[in-house]
């Protein structure tokens, strides 16, 4: 059981989110990532282990950003690894964390790369990226994109995506596992 959590405000959301995600740690974890919004784009930091390999990471490499994502990962497709932890990006448009299991990703994926798309990590949950960038892709506002990708998966989650062209915008869902909005 691994614990997701999203951010939007008005200064910088590095600290809250591990915070954030220190206070998810009870429910266990073997990897864990931030994904920020920057005036660059999205910037990601991953780390393989406890959260401490995760701040002393956000030490070196801090990410400025008034918006993001944060998740502690129970990996279930894919193994332990940096590339395998969430966040995970598609397009570098589209970022997204996951809880839970996709349980068609093998047809998501099949489908998506015949149309070109390419994965860098070996999860089921990378094609929660690539279904939001299509569906954003294709001119579809954020209650449409939301509405198609969870019409296309089955499965068990909770999900938090954001869009690079939506900054204050973020995306949530769930079917089993909670989810608190505040
Ligand atoms: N199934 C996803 C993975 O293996 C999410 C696992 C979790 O809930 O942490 O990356």
């Amino acid at each position: 059981m691994c614990g997701i959590v999203g951010v939007g405000g008005l200064q910088d959301c590095a600290d809250t989110l591990l915070d954030s995600l220190k206070r998810l740690e009870y429910r266990g974890y073997d990897s864990s990532g931030i994904v920020t919004q920057t005036a660059d784009g999205f910037a990601m930091n991953r780390s393989v282990g406890k959260l401490s390999a995760l701040s002393a990471t956000m030490r070196e490499t801090p990410l400025a950003g008034r918006s993001g994502l944060g998740h502690t990962r129970w990996a279930t497709h894919g193994g332990v690894s940096e590339r395998n932890a969430h966040p995970h990006v598609a397009g570098d448009k589209m970022a997204i964390v996951h809880n839970g299991i996709i349980e068609n990703h093998v047809a998501l994926r099949d489908e998506l790369r015949a149309a070109g798309h390419e994965f860098a990590s070996e999860t089921d949950s990378e094609v929660l990226a690539h279904l939001f960038l299509v569906a954003f892709d294709q001119g579809m506002s954020a209650q449409e994109a939301g509405a198609t990708v969870l019409s296309q998966i089955e499965g068990t989650f909770a999900l938090a995506a954001m869009h690079v062209d939506h900054p204050d915008l973020r995306i949530v869902a769930r079917n089993a596992p909670p989810l608190a909005v505040g």
